[in-house]
């Protein structure tokens, strides 16, 4: 059957008026995120000091399926969205594989990725709430430009802390964000306590998320008037990105086709939550089934390699605790690695699917990461960013795997974002720079001494 489009648009009309919360069809509910002092579950109230009072009613409601999008959100939604669902026929014709590949393309807008899709919904309620203004970390930058712009648009001030060698490898990234009217600094800074102190004991650092969290974590909670919002591992986020996989299986659904494997890759486990949200929900009330793969970087490997347990978000250890598959919230990701997701935890809610074995996870060394994503840009156009491009290299993995046992498996992969901003990384592999790091069970040692008693 071949008039299945290159291209699957949705109707304005077709697209989701509410987000799933794939949380209320779990039997195992994600463990509840504990005060670091009291080691109680941290309260509604405990967490509005830092986060918006809406965003935590999301954040811990596991027991509504459907959220209401409001209409505001719904009308922003409308300028970016649907995103498009590609059929990959150009790629399956170069693998000669009898596989059928989809991918939801989330890279047109001007963040160049998913992000905005949460960034406009934490900006909506923080605005709704009457603040001035919010707070954040950014690594490589998507989370940042995609709230900076989100904040422009509703009128919220945006301070963004942004992890360091980051900042200085991507001025152009930054410029974004002040475009948009952000306030950018480098990670760690002088403006924290937290940052002095990193910075006194690690001199020169470049940084680090989890660092880069403790200090919008600290600003947010001593400035009136601000809340401190996360692009990635909460609830909510995946909550907001579930319209990545409503929309997917609306447009799959529309043409009668059943995707057999879901692949996303996974940095906090945001993309990877929404795309899957639809699917795993089918899959927990006993209605369909579907393989579901993670996609870790070798040299960051939470899933494959971390230990289940309560550990701290960020690296000042001021965040509240979430039971996760985590490499301890010292781990620090070896220098050589270019292609993002560096996050040492992952979200509570993939977790604990994982750990139930509803989901799996591989992980990829980035040089295959980078080859997959350059083989991908040449036939299929797109250039990728190097995150998603772990998703287009398990991809590829499994088509061929296909044409060797000849089966005609329909796989489904979230093409996160654009690769833009990430050309040092893409010359450090053209010209034969980039290498492969495999921590070895030592080098994570550190790491998991850090995991708090619990
Ligand atoms: C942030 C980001 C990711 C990883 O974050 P998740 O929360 O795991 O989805 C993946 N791809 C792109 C393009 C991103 O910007």
């Amino acid at each position: 059957m071949n008039n299945i489009p290159y291209k699957i648009y949705l109707d304005e009309a077709e697209l989701p008026k509410q987000w799933y919360n794939l949380r209320a069809d779990m039997k195992n509910k994600p463990a509840p995120l504990l005060n670091p002092a009291t080691l109680q579950p941290m309260t509604a109230q405990e967490l509005s000091g830092v986060f918006c009072e809406e965003l935590v009613k999301q954040e811990l409601d596991e027991t509504t399926p459907y959220i209401d999008i409001p209409q505001e959100i719904q009308d922003y939604y409308k300028t970016f969205r649907p995103s498009p669902l590609m059929r990959a026929y150009n790629l399956e014709k170069a693998l000669d594989t009898p596989a059928k590949i989809y991918y939801k393309f989330e890279g047109n807008n001007t963040s160049g990725s998913h992000k905005l899709n949460s960034a406009i919904a934490q900006a909506y309620y923080a605005k709704q709430q009457g603040l001035k203004g919010v707070t954040t970390e950014t690594g490589a930058g998507q989370w940042g430009t995609a709230l900076s712009m989100a904040c422009a648009y509703l009128g919220l001030d945006c301070k963004v802390y942004m992890v360091k060698v980051s900042y200085e490898q991507k001025p152009f990234r930054r410029e974004v964000m002040r475009t948009y009217g952000a306030s950018v600094v480098p990670s760690p800074s002088m403006d924290t306590a937290v940052g002095r102190k990193i910075l006194q004991e690690h001199p020169g650092t470049g940084g680090s998320l989890g660092c880069a969290i403790s200090e919008a974590v600290e600003v947010a909670t001593s400035i009136p008037g601000y809340r401190y919002v996360l692009g990635s591992v909460l609830n909510q986020v995946l909550l907001h990105q579930s319209v990545i996989g409503l929309e997917a299986k609306t447009a799959l659904d529309k043409y009668g086709i059943k995707a057999d494997i879901v692949i996303g890759c996974a940095g906090g486990g945001s993309n990877l939550g929404g795309l899957i949200a639809p699917f795993v929900g089918e899959k927990l009330r006993g209605e369909a089934d579907y393989r579901i793969l993670a996609v870790e970087p070798a040299s960051c490997p939470s899933f494959t390699r971390g230990k289940f347990a309560y550990d701290f978000c960020d690296t000042g250890m001021i965040c509240p605790l979430a039971k996760m598959y985590t490499l301890g919230s010292g781990f620090i990701p070896a220098p050589n690695h270019a292609g993002g997701l560096r996050f040492h935890g992952m979200s509570t809610t993939l977790s604990q699917l994982y750990h139930d074995g509803l989901m799996e996870a591989t992980a990829v060394e980035q040089t295959a990461v980078f080859a997959a994503a350059e083989q991908f840009a040449r036939i299929e156009g797109i250039l990728p960013a190097p995150e998603s491009s772990h998703a287009i290299k398990a991809t590829i993995d499994e088509a061929l795997r296909c044409k060797e046992t000849g089966e005609e498996k329909t796989i489904l992969f979230g093409l996160t974002g654009t690769g833009y901003f990430d050309m040092y990384a893409y010359e450090a592999f053209h010209d034969g720079q980039m290498t492969d790091y495999i921590p070895t069970d030592e080098d994570l040692a550190p790491g998991f001494a850090t995991l708090p008693k619990v």
